[in-house]
């Protein structure tokens, strides 16, 4: 099964959300966890980046690149930025992958490559 990261859309009044909220941020009536989650689209725009350097060991790498992007249904999230040359308003393609690994347990987020 394709791995997916979930948005959440109110039933009330169709606002998307981006991580989960208990209530939504649009409405505001929408205090009965009504949403329908539905899968994040891959394609989006960069919108900006940076990197981040001494990380803790669980990443076991040197750099990590970090960059918020705009998805193309208008939500904004950060992911891991796998682009050599980053450009702000670049085109980029998330792919779901394992982020961080710990004893028991792997977490998965977006990892952004060039589209
Ligand atoms: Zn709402």
């Amino acid at each position: 099964m394709k791995r997916e990261i979930y948005a959440y859309r109110c039933r009330r009044c169709g606002e998307l959300h981006y991580p989960y909220r208990m209530v939504c941020r649009k409405c505001r009536e929408n205090d009965h966890n009504e949403f329908d989650p539905e899968p994040l689209p891959r394609e989006g725009i960069l919108v900006t980046h940076t990197d981040l350097y001494a990380l803790p060991a669980v990443f076991e790498i040197r750099k990590l690149g970090l960059g918020i992007v705009e998805l193309s249904n208008g939500v904004r999230i950060t992911g891991q930025l796998r682009v050599e040359e980053p450009k702000i308003g670049m085109k980029v393609r998330g792919e779901v992958e394992v982020v961080r690994s710990e004893m028991y347990s792997d977490y998965y987020g977006m990892v952004f490559y060039e589209a």
